[in-house]
């Protein structure tokens, strides 16, 4: 068992008021067993770490709703579609811990890529589905396939009762719930809103990667994104006129590609909605992602 953990009385604050970390499966499971024997809810927060206040909220709300939440940190090699993009994932464990710590998160699961993938792992989990082919999908090749399997592992390892995920992945939290679903896993699946920065600007580990003038040029992704859903609200007519200018526009600002920004049908993301007057039916969601020099934004909103 981990030395760091006080697995003597896990069901109690560590007492050093820091959060207590566990890198191996087996630790986690001891520690989630004595909460569940103390009769305690249990929440989780997976993440890749380089925590932002949008994680924090996660787990913030993860301790409004259950008794005890554990923070996951793994950058999953699996779901990234280019080794560049991996390597350069920012990666700071320890003020990440102090972070988690400052919103009292109880217990951060920090596994090496063979715990998590030890050698000869051969199991996938994937959706065959038009919501993993489509849009983040069509454009990362495999990195469905990769949440999915991992998400699937951190859910099986903790059994929480509740596991959080941002709407700032939006496709991935529909992802998430359908697999959640499809395998009767039993955990709910709770929806945290965007957390933003005071301009607009959805945070995310990769804004680091930004440079000063890139960071001024990124707010535009989200005054894009209100700007359309203002203007589809209030047309029965096509969209893809107000799309394609969208589009135009961030070209025109300095992005370097859009790799799509499109109104989907909220709930399945699996059709485009392609008049005004279908949001009189139903509930849209605007998608974007586009490209700063390196760095890929995604973002989107309710419309
Ligand atoms: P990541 O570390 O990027 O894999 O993200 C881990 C979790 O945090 C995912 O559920 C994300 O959707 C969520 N998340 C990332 N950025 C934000 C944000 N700005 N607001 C709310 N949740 C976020």
């Amino acid at each position: 068992m981990a030395q760091s953990v006080q697995l003597s009385n896990p069901i109690t604050k560590s007492p050093t008021g820091i959060t207590p970390v566990v890198r191996s499966v087996a630790d986690l499971r001891n520690v989630v067993a004595e909460w569940r024997r103390a009769g305690l809810t249990v929440g989780l927060v997976p993440t890749m770490g380089s925590l932002h206040a949008g994680h924090l909220s996660l787990v913030t709300r993860g301790k409004t709703d259950c008794d005890r939440v554990i923070a996951t940190i793994f950058v999953n090699p699996k779901q990234f579609d280019r080794a560049a993009d991996l390597d350069g994932y920012p990666r700071m464990e320890e003020q990440d811990r102090a972070l988690l710590t400052g919103v009292g998160c109880d217990l951060l699961f920090a596994p090496s890529v063979s715990e998590i993938y030890p050698q000869g792992f051969a199991a996938q989990v994937a959706l065959q589905s038009a919501l993993t082919g489509c849009l983040e999908g069509a454009h990362r090749a495999g990195h469905f396939d990769g949440v999915t399997t991992v998400v699937c592992k951190l859910l099986l390892m903790a059994l929480a009762d509740s596991a959080y995920f941002g709407e700032k992945d939006y496709q991935q939290l529909l992802v998430v719930e359908k697999m959640v679903a499809d395998l009767n896993i039993p955990t709910n699946i709770i929806a945290c809103e965007t957390v933003r920065e005071d301009d607009g600007l959805a945070l995310s580990s990769r804004n680091v990667h930004l440079s000063a003038d890139e960071r001024q040029l990124a707010v535009q992704v989200i005054r894009q994104l209100r700007d359309v859903a203002q203007q589809v609200r209030s047309t029965d007519g096509p969209l893809e006129g107000i799309l394609n200018a969208a589009c135009q526009a961030l070209l025109s600002a300095g992005f370097d590609k859009v790799d799509y920004l499109e109104l989907r049908r909220a709930e399945a993301l699996d059709k485009r909605i392609t008049e005004g007057a279908e949001l009189s039916r139903v509930a849209g969601r605007l998608l974007v992602a586009a490209w700063l020099g390196q760095t890929r934004l995604i973002d989107n909103i309710a419309v």
